[in-house]
C-alpha cells in the first residue's frame, strides 16, 4: 500500500477560487516527490494540505492507509522547510537545530548527539554557537532542513527552500538535499517552479498547471513521453520546439518546407487532413549532417549563443521560430541559411486542439 494518498483532493478557498482540481497521487515510502509548475498553479497549497496547514475541500488524504483529513499538523509526523528560513535571529544555531526537540522537553543529553548529528550531516558543526546573521544565506537554509530533519518525522516537505539563494549556491544546495535523501531515505514532496531542480532531484514529478495534474512520471518519462504540449514546453532546456501547421495534401508546410507527415504517422494522417497539427522535437535531438529517416528542414540562422561545450542557435523557417542546440565546434555564421535533419524518432506529434500528444 502507498505510504500517502491523496484522492480526488480539492482545494476551494473561502473566497470561492478554486486552487485545486481533482488531485490523485500515491507516494511510496522512500519517495522523493516534486510538485512542478509556473507560479499560481496549486503547487504550495497542496503541500500545505498534506502539511495540515489548510483544510482540503473535498476528496481524501491518507498516511499508512489511515485518514489523516482531520489530524493536526503535529500529529501527521510531518516536518516543512519554507522558502523563508524563518530562523530564531536571538539564538544560535545549535539552538535552532535543537528547538523542535526542546519544546518537545527531550533529553539534554540525546538532545545534543542528536543536533551534533544533523550538523555533521549539513556540514554545520563549526557553526553551531553562531547567530543566524553571521550565516551565509546557504548555510541558514541548512539550518532550517537542520531543524525539519532532526525531528526524524516520516515525511518532509519543502516548499522553494532554494529561492533565497544565489544560482552558485542553489547548485550546492540541490546537491546536498540529494544527499540527504540519499542519508536519511526520508519520504519528500519538494515544491520548486523550476524545471531543473526538478529533473534533477526527483523520483517522480508531478507537473502542475493551473490546479490541475498535468502529468506524474520519472525525469526520463517527462523528457522522452510528455503527454501533451505543456509537458513538453515546461521540461528541458531550452525548452521542445513547435511548430503548428495545417495538414494537407498529408503534410505540413512552414517556411520553405513541406514535412510528408504519413512517414511519422502512416495512415494515422489521414484523420487529421485539413486539421491543425503541432509538430515537436528538442533542441538537442537534431543534427547538422544528412540523415536517413529524419525531416530535412530549411532555416535561416538569426542569433547564436555560444555556452562554452555547446550553442544555441536561434532560427526561424517561415514565420516560425526554433532553437537548435549543436556542439560548440559547429556554431554557424548568423544570417546564413542552415539546413538541419530531426530524425523520425525524435518527432513528437500532438493535436492543435486537445494540446494532447498523438500516440501513434
Ligand atoms: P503555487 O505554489 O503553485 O505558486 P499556490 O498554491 O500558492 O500556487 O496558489 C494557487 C492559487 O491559489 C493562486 O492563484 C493563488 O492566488 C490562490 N490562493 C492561494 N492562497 C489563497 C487564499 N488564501 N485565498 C484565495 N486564493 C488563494
Amino acid at each position: 500500500m502507498a505510504y500517502l494518498t491523496l484522492k480526488n483532493v480539492n482545494k476551494i478557498y473561502p473566497n470561492g477560487f478554486h486552487a485545486v482540481h481533482n488531485f490523485n497521487l500515491e507516494i511510496e515510502k522512500g519517495e522523493f516527490i516534486v510538485f512542478v509548475g509556473s507560479s499560481g498553479c496549486g503547487k504550495s497549497t497542496t503541500l500545505r494540505m498534506i502539511a495540515g496547514l489548510e483544510d482540503i475541500s473535498s476528496g481524501e488524504f491518507l498516511i499508512d492507509g489511515k485518514r489523516a483529513n482531520e489530524m493536526g499538523p503535529r500529529e501527521r509526523e510531518i516536518a516543512m522547510v519554507f522558502q523563508s528560513y524563518a530562523l530564531y535571529p536571538q539564538m544560535t544555531v545549535f539552538d535552532n537545530i535543537a528547538f523542535g526537540l526542546t519544546l518537545q522537553g527531550v533529553d539534554e543529553d540525546i538532545i545534543e548527539e542528536r543536533v551534533k548529528k544533523t550538523a555533521a550531516i549539513l556540514g554545520l558543526t563549526d557553526y553551531l554557537d553562531r547567530l543566524p546573521r553571521a550565516l551565509s544565506g546557504g548555510q541558514r537554509q541548512r539550518v532550517a532542513i537542520g531543524r525539519a530533519i532532526i525531528r526524524k518525522v516520516g515525511v518532509f516537505l519543502m516548499d522553494e527552500p532554494l529561492s533565497n539563494l544565489d544560482a552558485k549556491q542553489r547548485v550546492t544546495m540541490r546537491y546536498e538535499i540529494a544527499q540527504i535523501h540519499q542519508e536519511t531515505g526520508a519520504t519528500t514532496i519538494y515544491v520548486t517552479h523550476d524545471q531543473t531542480e526538478a529533473m534533477t532531484l526527483a523520483d517522480r514529478i508531478v507537473v502542475m498547471k493551473a490546479g490541475y495534474i498535468q502529468q506524474v512520471g520519472t525525469p526520463y518519462q517527462l523528457y522522452y513521453e510528455p503527454e501533451n504540449i505543456f509537458v513538453a514546453g515546461f521540461i528541458g532546456e531550452p525548452p521542445m520546439n513547435f511548430i503548428r501547421g495545417k495538414v494537407q495534401g498529408g503534410a505540413i508546410t512552414f517556411g520553405e518546407n513541406k514535412l510528408d507527415l504519413t512517414r511519422k504517422m502512416g495512415a494515422q494522417a489521414k484523420a487529421y487532413e485539413g486539421k491543425e497539427i503541432v509538430l515537436g522535437f528538442r533542441p538537442e535531438h537534431i543534427s547538422l549532417q544528412p540523415r536517413e529517416d529524419a525531416y530535412q528542414i530549411d532555416s535561416q540562422v538569426e542569433l547564436t549563443e555560444m555556452l562554452g561545450d555547446n550553442t544555441n542557435i536561434y532560427i526561424t523557417a517561415g514565420q516560425d521560430q526554433a532553437i537548435l542546440k549543436v556542439d560548440s565546434h559547429d556554431t554557424p555564421e548568423t544570417d546564413i541559411p542552415l539546413t538541419f535533419y530531426v530524425p523520425l524518432e525524435n518527432v513528437y506529434l500532438f493535436d492543435a486542439e486537445t494540446e494532447n500528444r498523438i500516440h501513434l
